[in-house]
């Protein structure tokens, strides 16, 4: 049995008793357990507050990008023990895992090369700024500084590497100090990727904590300049918004929650073009794709009611391709879902779409006995306006619905019965469908994938998150925005108004 550490005031530490045990999914049996009872947090908070911030505050951007870039090597030396813990704990074939873990290191490199472009600065000042009187030399500038606090960060089970990769990435590139927190049940992954960074000499300092199971009292510590950046359930974060830190110490707080992600075919879109051909592609994958536990997978699809059997036909003969089993045989493409709640939980959804009119029009078949496996299920709806479940709730497993429209503008409001995605795809060659479909989802989705006949062989699938563009999503999806590229950054920085004699400030600022 393998015992998980957290890693507080640079060194690993145990919690007093058994704590939690985590399983592997496959086969139900324990494989790991993990304690944070009785360890100092406050002591956690003040490391990182008093060495960690310091630390990288002192650090250029260029030099925090080197901090990272040597942390995506890291972490890539040790990809194939983290893929075998990935598969351990949270059941991921192969594929899966590398979709977590080289998530992880991809994002780390993308930051370290920002870092490099930016270069010898340590806080970034915007544009030229402008005259703020009559006078040429009273001036206002707007500069972003590191503030001087923690980046809390608490992840969600099914991203245990990229999660804590991609949130750690911007917020060091920022020059704000991180205690990371991943979800209980499949830590194991984070556990292994901080021993190969405490291995390679990153993690001194306090600028990386690692609190490795339950939260305890994390967040009674979090103070004015501190952020608070959560990714899970979306009662969490309604939890997490109710916070007396948020409340009353303006914590700022980042939410990345559920999603009801709609896909949608085009009117214009004939069977069998490469337009259609790409649809197919993508919403198979996902539905399937870390057997459909993704926050950005595709939970409805919608159609053109005369293509509804033509849809079914077609993504049950690509569904059928994926075996769910499992993940370390040759062959399976689906394992098992994580946890035996979740496995409730989506037995338990799929229960309720149907209850609410959904008929199954394709099934696999799934492993029986030991497991947490679920068969691939794809269920039609033919009256989507009256289906209210449909549209509310979110069926964490390899579970999609289809939805007929009779009209573009149905479908955009179909779409918009979800209350707020963290993405949708959209599937046309016709410069008019597009224009419809992106100018009326694009304030209801964080993300909008275009997808048409040039880039069909090119285009990456919907679920994807790449760090150059925004993810995140209004209203449900939880409001929130990581990522992005720099503009990611500006969650960990306070932005400064600062005004007065331009040549002085320009001389003080360091800008000419
Ligand atoms: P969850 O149950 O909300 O847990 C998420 C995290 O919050 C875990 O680390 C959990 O710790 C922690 N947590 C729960 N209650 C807490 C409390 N009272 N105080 C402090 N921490 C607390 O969500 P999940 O089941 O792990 O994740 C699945 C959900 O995440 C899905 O709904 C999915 O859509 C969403 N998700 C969203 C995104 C996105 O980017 N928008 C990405 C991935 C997943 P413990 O594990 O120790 O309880």
């Amino acid at each position: 049995m393998i015992r998980l550490k957290s890693f507080l005031q640079d060194q690993f530490r145990d919690g007093e008793g058994e704590g939690a045990t985590l399983v592997d999914p496959t086969t139900e049996e324990p494989v790991a357990t993990t304690s944070t009872k009785g360890l100092d947090l406050a002591g956690a908070f003040a490391h990182a507050r008093t060495v960690g911030g310091p630390r990288l505050r002192a650090m250029s951007f260029a030099e925090r990008g080197a901090l990272l870039e040597a942390m995506s090597k890291a972490l890539y030396e040790v990809r194939d023990s983290l893929l075998e813990a990935s598969t351990l704990n949270a059941g991921t074939t192969r594929s899966d895992g590398k979709f977590d873990i080289d998530g992880a290191t991809g994002t780390l490199a993308y930051y370290a090369n920002l870092g490099k472009q930016l270069g010898d600065r340590t806080y970034l000042v915007e544009g030229e700024g402008e005259q703020l009187t009559r006078s040429a030399r009273f001036w206002g500038h707007h500069i972003k500084v590191p503030r001087e606090g923690v980046a809390v960060h608490v992840n969600a089970f099914n991203f245990p590497a990229w999660g804590f990769a991609e949130k750690a990435a911007v917020a060091l590139l920022a020059g704000v100090p991180v205690i990371t927190k991943p979800a209980t049940a499949t830590a194991l992954t984070t556990f292994r990727c901080f021993e190969a960074l405490a291995q390679a000499g990153l993690l001194e300092g306090g600028v990386l904590q690692l609190v490795c199971g339950g939260a305890g009292d994390l967040l009674s510590h979090l103070g004015p300049q501190d952020v608070l950046a959560f990714t899970g359930s979306g009662e969490t974060g309604a939890y997490f918004r109710r916070l007396d830190a948020v409340v009353e110490r303006s914590v700022r707080l980042n939410i990345e929650a559920d999603s009801l992600n709609a896909a949608v075919l085009g009117p214009d879109v004939e069977v069998g073009d490469d337009t259609w051909a790409m649809f197919v592609r993508d919403a198979a994958k996902e539905i399937t794709q870390k057997t459909g536990q993704k926050c950005t997978a595709t939970r409805r699809i919608l159609v053109p009611r005369s293509k509804v059997e033509a849809v079914v036909a077609a993504l049950s003969d690509e569904l059928a391709r994926y075996e769910v089993g499992d993940p370390r045989k040759e062959g399976v493409r689906v394992g098992p879902l994580a946890s035996k709640q979740q496995l409730d939980a989506v037995r338990e959804g799929i229960a309720a779409l149907v209850e609410a009119g959904c008929r199954v029009a394709w099934r696999g078949s799934a492993p029986e006995g030991k497991g947490y496996f679920v068969p691939i299920t794809l269920l039609v709806h033919d009256v989507p306006g009256e289906a209210a479940v449909v549209h509310e709730r979110e069926v964490f497993g390899p579970v999609s619905t289809v939805l007929p429209y009779d009209s573009l503008d149905e479908a955009v409001e179909l779409v918009r019965r979800g209350e707020g995605g963290l993405v949708a795809s959209v599937y046309s060659d016709d410069r008019d469908v597009l224009g419809t479909l992106l100018r009326g989802l694009a304030s209801w989705s964080g993300r909008i994938l275009a997808g048409s006949r040039k880039v069909a062989d090119q285009a990456i699938a919907p679920g994807m998150v790449l760090p150059s563009c925004v993810h995140g999503g209004p209203g449900r999806a939880g409001g929130g925005e990581e990522l992005g590229g720099l503009r990611g950054l500006d969650f960990y920085f306070q932005r400064t108004a600062v005004q007065g004699d331009r040549a002085l400030l320009d001389r003080a600022l360091s800008l000419r």
